[in-house]
């Protein structure tokens, strides 16, 4: 039997057959192969970058959101922390300014504020900086600071903080080059104990120094993968000048340092008359940057930090408020996922009440809120996509019986 001469496929671009490429790509009327793809690739990528530049040049602080409306915005998602929202909003803009100011080529020099945010795990230092980015047109992104050690030790390098700010501009290192930068856990690089220590402290005082380079403005090689994976990446020069940081961490223990401040600062009958008006349950609001220093922060850092605010301790209020209030809470989140299957979620008030307090009894604060509603859910959740059912409602009762019967683990502080 005559053997049938099968045509080769080819790439209908090159031209090359299929035995002359890596692999085709089959399309609806012709082939691609693989080097014309990552070509075509590069090309939109390139063109792509070209147009990204083109809207930041268009900036316009007419149309940017004023300190105002981005507190307002703000206050839709966090409950409180007004402080902290008002140097946060005040903050953004003026980075916008800036960046503005830059391109008019003006004489007096606009320096970068960077935030530094105190607060207590869970008060919502990282909700601040999540929501603030929704609003921003720049490019923006979130690092934890506990990876970091310096260069040569186990762990990420200090550069790899800007991998993903470039990750986010997709590498359009202009873009980069004005983003912001939120760098979560500051506070677990502080040098251990006041001292100076003789033996290297691996993750505290040499990534500060690290740290320093960045904050201050310098040009850095930035490993485009990040990490420590891939040696043979080439580094991309990236100019942090004009990048603006926000730092946050929970500081524990550093109530106790303002206290010490506070009181060696008393003398005098002037002085007796000051501390009377101290609020001794929230010395989180006295917060300065001595404290800071005492905390373990070196000099260096807390200069390039200038704008110092704090979050408040969450009360009864609050994680009530917390439950129910924000565009996207909870609750709301709950009886969306209801409604997606034809059924009307309704809570009866004191169900509230009681969430809240089972999330002062366990200390687990606004971080446990989700924990404590997900347990009292998790039963319907699974029972009523099958039912015909098309209205449910949590009572007191049905609450405290699912918490009854839950693994009391689950629901303990970490
Ligand atoms: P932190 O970064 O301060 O440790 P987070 O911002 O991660 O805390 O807060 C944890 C969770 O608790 C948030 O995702 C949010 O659901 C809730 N939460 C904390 N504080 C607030 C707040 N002030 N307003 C609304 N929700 C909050």
């Amino acid at each position: 039997m005559a053997e049938t001469k099968r045509t080769k496929n080819r790439c209908s671009f090159c031209g090359r057959s299929e035995d002359e490429v890596g692999f085709l790509i089959t399309g609806l009327n012709g082939f691609i192969c693989d080097s014309c793809a990552s070509q075509a690739y590069e090309i939109t990528q390139e063109a792509m970058g070209s147009a990204k530049e083109d809207v930041s040049k268009k900036l316009n602080l007419k149309d940017l959101p004023k300190p105002k409306g981005i507190k307002e915005f703000l206050d839709e998602y966090v409950i409180g922390q007004d402080d902290a929202k008002r140097f946060l909003s005040v903050s953004v803009y003026n980075h916008y300014k800036r960046l503005l100011q830059k391109d008019a080529g003006d004489d007096v020099e606009i320096e970068k504020s960077n935030i530094i945010m105190v607060g207590s795990t869970g008060t919502g230092k990282t909700l601040l900086a999540r929501t603030i980015a929704k609003l921003l047109n720049v490019p923006f992104t979130i690092v934890d600071a506990t990876v970091l050690t310096e260069a040569g030790y186990v762990g990420e390098d200090i550069e790899s903080i800007l991998t993903r700010l470039l990750q986010v501009a997709d590498y359009n290192v202009p873009e980069a080059e004005r983003g912001i930068v939120f760098i979560d856990e500051i506070d677990k690089i502080a040098r251990k104990g006041d001292n100076p220590s003789i033996t290297r402290d691996v993750s505290g005082e040499g990534v500060q120094q690290g740290l320093l380079k960045l904050l201050e403005g310098s040009i850095v090689n930035v490993p485009p993968q990040g990490g420590r994976k891939h040696p043979d990446q080439k580094m991309i020069p990236v100019n942090t000048k004009n990048i603006l940081f926000i730092c946050g961490g929970a500081f524990d223990g550093i109530e106790k340092k303002i206290a010490q401040r506070l009181n060696t600062h008393v003398v005098g009958y002037s002085a007796v008359k000051h501390t009377a008006n101290i609020d001794k349950n929230n010395l989180m609001q006295y917060i300065a940057p001595q404290d800071l220093k005492a905390f373990g922060l070196i000099p260096e850092i807390i200069g390039r930090l200038p704008v110092l605010t704090y979050l408040n301790p969450l009360d009864r209020e609050a994680l009530r408020a917390i439950l129910t209030e924000p565009k996207n809470s909870i609750i709301k989140q709950y009886v969306k996922l209801f409604e997606m299957d034809g059924v009307r979620l309704t809570f009866d008030d004191t169900v509230f009440e009681y969430i809240v307090d089972k999330a002062i009894e366990f200390k687990l604060g606004a971080r446990g809120l989700r924990s404590i509603v997900e347990t009292i859910m998790i039963d319907s959740m699974f029972e009523i996509p099958s039912t015909h059912q098309d209205s449910f409602v949590v009572t007191l009762d049905y609450a405290q019986q699912q918490i009854a019967k839950a693994n009391p683990g689950r629901l303990q502080s970490v």
